[in-house]
């Protein structure tokens, strides 16, 4: 998946046309000045922060919300989906590195947060997504380990809107470890794009 934050819509469908099928935006705003340019051309997934209150402008739109934290915002999500009559794919942010600075719930809370989102028929949940710490590839490795290990956690858990099928992990600086690691959606921008300005 290519990030494209900050980058136009000359740039991405430059990319499209090198093969890249599925793009995240990590902010609504941008999101939405994209998206009638580039509509049917390719997946939007989400990969910010998403606020509530921001939830009915994306939920038409995206393929993947990559940033499911907390049980309010899948409330909301549940309850736009049902309006489009749609079943929302969402990825629980996992923070593996407990940082102050990153979303996500801690590795300890993940099944406390599955177990509370079974009652929202209108989510599916198809995996987890981590922000590593900002450090020299193989000293991130043993995050994605981690990451993969509470992914097949998830595969464990037997509940009707569990799907468990995508490990998004890894960006330009260490995605061929993430890969190595089990990863199955990297998300990269700057080593496509260049450094953004
Ligand atoms: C910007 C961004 C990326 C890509 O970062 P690069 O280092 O430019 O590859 C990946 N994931 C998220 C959530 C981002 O916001």
């Amino acid at each position: 998946m290519a990030a494209t934050k900050t980058f136009g819509v000359d740039a991405i469908k430059e990319a499209i046309s090198c093969g890249i099928t599925a793009i995240g935006e990590n902010r609504v705003q941008e999101l939405m000045e994209k998206y009638p340019h580039l509509k049917g051309q390719v997946d939007f997934h989400f990969i910010g922060h998403l606020q509530t209150n921001k939830v009915k402008y994306i939920i038409d739109k995206v393929k993947l919300v990559h940033s499911l934290d907390r049980e309010k915002l899948a409330e909301e999500i549940d309850k736009r989906a049902k309006q489009k009559g749609i079943i929302m794919d969402c990825l629980i942010e996992v923070n593996i590195g407990g940082e102050d600075t990153k979303f996500g719930i801690s590795p300890e809370e993940m099944h406390n947060l599955v177990k509370k989102l079974e009652k929202y028929d209108n989510i599916k949940i198809k995996g987890l997504m981590t922000i590593a710490p900002y450090l020299p590839p193989e000293e991130v490795r043993p995050y994605f380990k981690r990451m993969r290990e509470l992914f097949e956690d998830l595969k464990r858990i037997n509940q009707r809107n569990v799907e468990a099928q995508y490990l998004s992990m890894g960006m330009s600086n260490d995605y061929w470890v993430a890969v190595e690691e089990g990863a199955n959606i990297v998300r990269i921008g700057t080593a496509i794009f260049g450094e953004r300005r």
